[in-house]
């Protein structure tokens, strides 16, 4: 049996990555190791019966070393991070101190724990980040690879790239066992409803508009949770130390066909499904009117990267990382999630949605 920790495990990534490790892998014993942020929540992972949630900050080292010797743990798969760009730009500090002193503060423990001494254990640090550590691409420029120059453009990504820089230097110069992935935009089940697509969604449910940043042309490529997980799992499984992977969901799209994919999948929804309209009466669909209604353009966020778009040939090639879902059903399955659960998402809205 081998003992997990993974950091952020109440959010949404590290949440749904919990699920897909519990599910595959039944006889590990994982950790969660969570501060439970506004992001964090502890009822996405409250059924999950072989995670235990500790409820404490990556920032303080004598849990994260306590929590290494005490439950014999070998990997840490560290999501735990501010997330939301927009928050970045209105308040940088949490970034720094979160995504770059927390890594710092569990590259510590892990050294410590598992290099000084001299005990050797066999060891792993996963630590997740993100494309947008590569800066923002023209529309004919070549997707990011692993070897693209670092150029990072919102505090966020900034604070990711500085992490990723540490965990670098915690292999060079000590000789912890490190992988990292840079992935793309994901989305799926669990999503805080402040980023794009769950945003989307809700507000469709409830008539609100779809505020649509700039002309709404900025492109992202984007990733099913669940497929994210797989790669995360194959980097764990044959990622060589020190190594960096990209992982994507290879759909590059503007936000403006998002958006319109999310419309139409809500329009069907509502003439698919028995009951919808009684329950999201505000919703135009509901009335007989198209979803799309709804879109409003606002100021576009500053400094908007215009493209990210993500070369996974590396992935592929030598982690055998596949994705298994195109936009099209990705986007439905998520529609049908949060349908299925609004108990999660409800409390969540602004005034608990009232
Ligand atoms: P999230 O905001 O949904 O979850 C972050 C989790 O970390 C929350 O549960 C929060 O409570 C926890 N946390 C925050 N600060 C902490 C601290 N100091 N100590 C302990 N726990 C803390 O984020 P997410 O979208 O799941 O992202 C997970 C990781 O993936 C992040 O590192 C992020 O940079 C990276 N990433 C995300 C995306 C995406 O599309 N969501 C894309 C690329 C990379």
């Amino acid at each position: 049996m081998a003992n997990l920790l993974v950091t952020g495990g109440a959010g949404f990534i590290g949440g749904n990555f919990v699920h897909y490790w519990a599910k595959e892998h039944p006889g590990d014993a994982i950790v969660v190791l969570d501060c439970l942020t506004y992001a964090g929540n502890r009822s996405t992972i409250a059924g999950v019966e072989q995670a235990e949630l500790v409820v404490g900050d990556i920032r303080d080292t004598g849990l994260v070393e306590r929590l290494l010797q005490e439950r014999g743990i070998g990997t840490i798969v560290h999501f735990a991070a501010e997330s939301h760009v927009d928050r970045s730009i209105t308040g940088p500090d949490a970034f720094i101190e979160t995504n770059i002193l927390g890594t710092n503060s569990l590259l510590k423990a892990a050294r410590k724990v598992w290099l000084d001494g001299g005990t050797g254990v066999e060891h792993r640090f996963h630590h997740i980040s993100t494309d947008e550590v590569y800066g923002s691409l023209g529309p004919s420029d070549p997707a990011f690879s692993e070897s693209t120059q670092y150029q990072p453009n919102s505090p966020y990504s900034a604070s990711k790239a500085a992490s990723d820089h540490l965990v670098r230097a915690y292999h060079h110069t000590y000789g912890l066992q490190v992988t990292t992935t840079n992935c793309s935009n994901n989305y799926g089940p669990y999503h805080y409803p402040e980023k794009l697509i769950p945003l989307f969604m809700l507000n469709a449910l409830s008539g609100k508009p779809l505020p649509i940043y700039g002309d709404g042309m900025n492109v992202r490529d984007w990733l099913y949770v669940e497929d994210h997980c797989r790669g995360i799992e194959a980097a764990l499984k044959n990622g060589k130390p020190g190594e960096t992977y990209n992982i994507g969901g290879g759909e590059e799209l503007p936000n403006l066909a998002v958006i319109d994919r999310i419309c139409t999948e809500v329009d069907r929804a509502f003439a698919e499904i028995e009951g919808l309209a009684q329950r999201f009466p505000a919703a135009p669909a509901a009335q007989g009117r198209p979803t799309a209604e709804l879109k409003t353009f606002v100021e576009d966020r500053k400094g908007h990267d215009r493209r990210y778009a993500i070369d996974e040939t590396k992935a592929r090639s030598e982690l055998a990382y596949v994705p298994q879902q195109d936009f099209e059903t990705g986007l439905r399955q998520t529609l049908r999630w949060y349908l299925d659960n609004e108990a999660w998402w409800r409390p969540l809205l602004p005034g608990g949605g009232g």
